[in-house]
């Protein structure tokens, strides 16, 4: 995939974490903050870069938190979406599962169809 193409997936998968989120922070409840979509398994894990069920809705200031705590953070995070949840991510998102190609197309229509 092209680095324009990756650009233009984040984005749209920004986009929609924040609109799923309703535009408020999950973490303290604002919507007058600026609102930034966090990854759970990091965005390195092209497995899980793009789902949005991979997301959270955060303000800028939540966010940082979150990058800058992440042990702290992680069992808000585990709580939010349950154990899972949390588990099934995890192992999607390891490398040993990152073998598969992504083309832009098909990642594209992933996220276009989650439009409710
Ligand atoms: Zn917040």
């Amino acid at each position: 995939m092209k680095r324009s193409e990756i650009k233009k997936l984040d984005k749209i998968w920004s986009e929609k974490v924040k609109e799923i989120g309703n535009y408020r922070c999950l973490k303290c409840g604002t919507t007058d903050k600026k609102l930034e979509s966090a990854h759970i398994v990091g965005r390195g894990a092209y497995n899980t870069r793009w789902r949005l069920d991979n997301g959270l809705c955060l303000c800028f200031t939540c966010h940082q938190d979150y990058d800058q705590h992440r042990n702290h953070m992680e069992s808000w995070v585990r709580d939010w979406i349950g154990e899972e949840k949390w588990n099934e991510l995890q192992e999607a998102g390891r490398p040993c599962n990152a073998g598969k190609k992504y083309f832009y197309e098909d990642v594209k229509k992933e996220l276009d169809e989650n439009n409710d």
